[in-house]
């Protein structure tokens, strides 16, 4: 079965069809398509079915839609929905202009905000709200987190896998960052994994 995911981002896609193996995964760009609808809502679960209901106008398809983000908590549980532009307290929902500030520099500047607040509190949680829309009145809804804790020092991350906030995030009963563990086991234990597999028994039942 085809299935479209409505997002831009081909790790995503590549996480999703390793947990997805009996559905071909299509993201909007592979079929041509211009898909950048306004994130409009205010929780996690809202926003990915935004993405979802914007990408069903489009393909007439059953879609997965996924809106995903690190919440911190000695920080309020920021930067949350705002994570993929977050840029500094100045800047929590992203620059004025659209533009976005580097990966990199996004992880250095998450831990300097932390550090400023003194706190020792380190936990930090990443969330995925997953929507499965089989057509405008059918639709599934799982959401999921996965804890690590926020490392002090940006000279401190560490690993080449997975995305994002990856290298930052320290698992402690692991002894290593999200980055530095596999892809299997990061799908195994991630916030979108576990969202992922709710979706896939939905799909399997719907299936047979
Ligand atoms: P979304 O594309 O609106 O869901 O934005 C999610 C943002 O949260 C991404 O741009 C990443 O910065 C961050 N994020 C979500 N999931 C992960 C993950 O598994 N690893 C690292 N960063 C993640």
């Amino acid at each position: 079965m085809k299935i479209f995911l409505a997002s831009g981002n081909r790790h995503k896609q590549k996480e999703m069809q390793e947990i997805l193996p009996h559905c071909e995964i299509l993201i909007p760009a592979d079929a041509g398509l211009d898909f950048n609808p306004e994130e409009t809502g205010t929780t996690f679960y809202e926003n990915a079915l935004i993405k979802a209901r914007a990408l069903y106008s489009l393909v007439r398809k059953p879609v997965i839609a996924d809106d995903s983000g690190l919440c911190v908590e000695a920080l309020g549980n920021e930067p949350g929905i705002y994570t993929s532009r977050y840029a500094g307290p100045r800047f929590m929902h992203g620059y004025p202009d659209g533009t976005k500030m580097p990966q990199e520099q996004q992880n250095q500047c998450l831990i300097q905000q932390l550090n400023q607040t003194g706190s020792q509190n380190r936990k930090c949680f990443y969330v995925c709200a997953m929507v499965l829309l089989i057509d405008e009145h059918r639709f599934y809804v799982a959401q999921e987190t996965f804890e690590g804790e926020l490392i002090d020092d940006i000279k401190k991350q560490a690993g080449t896998g997975g995305f994002g906030y990856d290298p930052i995030v320290w698992l402690p009963k692991y002894k290593k960052t999200v980055a530095e563990i596999s892809a299997e086991e990061k799908n195994r234990i991630s916030h979108r994994g576990k969202a992922a597999r709710a979706i896939s028994e939905i799909l399997k039942k719907l299936d047979s």
